[in-house]
């Protein structure tokens, strides 16, 4: 696997386990810093938090935009964190990547190819959701755009994917992770949280991924998830992130990884 330089203190290499959390989206001062720096106590070091937020129904909450980066921005002041956060659109790619520590690449524009070119000119990390009408295969394809130009700070996400399936919200696809091992050197980043979709099952998925041989999981947690503007009944408490973190810790002590 190649290794992953985030700044001068994270780096994921074959020994470490990547935890990355925080909210959906980034909703106010209050809620960003808050559970920021409750995730910062708990040992994560990757903030997530959506400032461009891409819903499927226009009268959704779209997220803060350039204010919500300016509230990472701050979060990653207070806490030390680094800040993980999507980049929707090749017009806010500048903006986007001034704030971002890494660069999220969503599920709907895992084949923009016009965007990814555009972010491979970038010496950023790139966090590469799956398409969640793609194959493993053309997953792989869209990440040789981002490294066209080089940059080898690739990290692959599997969030689900769409199947006949409709008891969760997409199906997590755990065999994912064993094939892009064997077929690229790009770590593997299991987001249990959308497709669980109800926040009961976001532990059994995360611990099935880590126990597969995933370098890393990104979790949605919010301070208060009934009141949260997207994707509320997935999102965990803190103190259920806790628990979880708990558990994530002992398997990878079984695989001889730390968690960072
Ligand atoms: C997200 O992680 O904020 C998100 C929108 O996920 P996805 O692109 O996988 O739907
Ligand atoms: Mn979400």
């Amino acid at each position: 696997m190649v290794d992953i330089k985030i700044n001068d203190e994270i780096r994921l290499t074959d020994d470490k386990f990547l935890m990355i959390a925080g909210p959906c989206s980034v909703e106010s001062e209050e809620q960003i810093i808050r559970v920021a720096t409750q995730l910062r106590k708990i040992g994560v070091n990757v903030l997530r938090g959506g400032a461009f937020k891409p819903r499927t129904c226009p009268d959704s909450f779209q997220g803060l935009g350039e204010e919500g980066l300016k509230l990472l921005a701050k979060a990653r002041d207070a806490t030390g964190m680094a800040i993980i956060t999507e980049v929707m659109d090749m017009d806010e790619l500048p903006l986007v990547a001034e704030y971002a520590d890494i660069l999220q690449v969503g599920s709907r524009n895992s084949q923009n190819f016009s965007l990814l070119k555009k972010i491979s000119r970038y010496d950023k990390p790139v966090l590469l959701k799956r398409g969640f009408g793609n194959t493993v295969d053309e997953l792989i394809s869209s990440s040789k755009y981002l490294s066209m130009n080089g940059n080898k700070r690739i990290m692959f996400s599997e969030r689900g994917i769409r199947t006949f399936e409709q008891s969760t919200r997409f199906t997590l696809d755990i065999s994912a992770i064993p094939v892009l091992h064997e077929k690229t050197e790009y770590p593997v980043i299991i987001d249990p949280s959308h497709p669980a979709g109800v926040n009961r099952y976001v532990e059994p998925l995360a611990l099935g991924g880590t126990a597969a041989g995933a370098d890393g999981l990104m979790i949605e947690v919010h301070p208060d998830p009934p009141k949260a503007l997207s994707d509320s009944a997935q999102q965990l408490t803190v103190p259920q992130f806790q628990n979880l973190y708990t558990k994530v810790k002992n398997i990878n002590a079984v695989l001889g990884k730390t968690v960072i």
